[in-house]
């Protein structure tokens, strides 16, 4: 079986669970998300996958392999990136210099080019700025570096953290336009958001984590004409997305 499958997890910290009995399935070529409000899980349930907090219970597979007990360097070799919350990019280096740190498992220079321009073919606005030091960019074009640095790995599988966090609704739907872009192109894409009218307007299917338990799942429509949904994340999401 391809694809990501995260099966009956338990994770948490230190004596408290955070997550319980958590079963997710990330379909190859597809967008998924995971809807959850502050504090729900999202961030531990990337950690879970990618090893950095390895669950308790339950296991997480990978392209039919067990993962669950690997290292993160292992994972991340076997083509799963995380583009982290809060556009996290080196102020100061220039954008190509951020762009060629996500590149780091890479050892040859043709390779190391190509991704570069596959990268400035999906943002050309990063190749018009290549020389430009990250720092100086705008809160939209740093999310285009780290997302750029991300796709420097070639993933598969790219798990993106709240990329709509702290961006004006503006950078918001281009960001997701990109996400969108990225997944067409084959990636697939596990995006883990509490903007749940953007994230719904792109994503396949969808899971609702509300504190640490998955209480809702499906397609994006059927998520999206779910009442308990919509009463829990519309009403919120409204002013950011509109
Ligand atoms: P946010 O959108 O605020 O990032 P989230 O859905 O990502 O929220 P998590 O960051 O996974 O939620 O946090 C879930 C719970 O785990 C919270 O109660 C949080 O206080 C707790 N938690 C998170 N990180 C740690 C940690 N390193 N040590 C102990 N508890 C933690």
């Amino acid at each position: 079986m391809s694809g990501l499958q995260i099966r009956n997890i338990r994770s948490g910290y230190d004596k408290v669970d955070v997550l319980h009995d958590v079963s997710i399935d990330v379909e190859p070529g597809k967008i998924t998300c995971i809807l959850g409000a502050n504090g729900a899980g999202k961030t531990t349930l990337i950690r879970a996958i990618l090893g950095l907090t390895p669950p308790r219970a339950g296991q997480v597979i990978w392209d039919g392999v067990d993962i669950t007990k690997e290292k993160t360097h292992r994972i991340v070799a076997r083509g799963i990136a995380c583009i982290p919350e809060g556009r996290k990019v080196f102020p100061r280096m220039s954008v190509e210099e951020n762009l060629i740190l996500g590149a780091y498992l890479e050892k040859g220079g043709a390779q190391l080019r190509e991704r570069i321009d596959y990268v400035y073919s999906v943002f050309p606005r990063l190749k018009e700025r290549s020389g430009q030091l990250a720092g100086t960019m705008s809160g939209g074009e740093q999310a285009m570096v780290s997302i750029g640095r991300g796709l420097m790995a070639a993933p598969r599988l790219l798990v993106i953290d709240e990329p709509s966090l702290g961006l004006s609704p503006l950078f918001v739907k281009e960001n997701f336009k990109v996400i969108q872009q990225i997944n067409e192109r084959g990636i697939t894409v596990l995006l883990v958001e509490q903007n749940a009218r953007q994230t719904l307007a792109i994503a396949h299917r969808g899971y609702v984590l509300t504190q640490g338990r998955v209480v809702a799942q499906g397609s994006a429509q059927e998520l999206a004409d779910n009442d308990e949904v919509r009463a829990a994340y519309f009403s919120k999401s409204t002013g950011a997305s509109t």
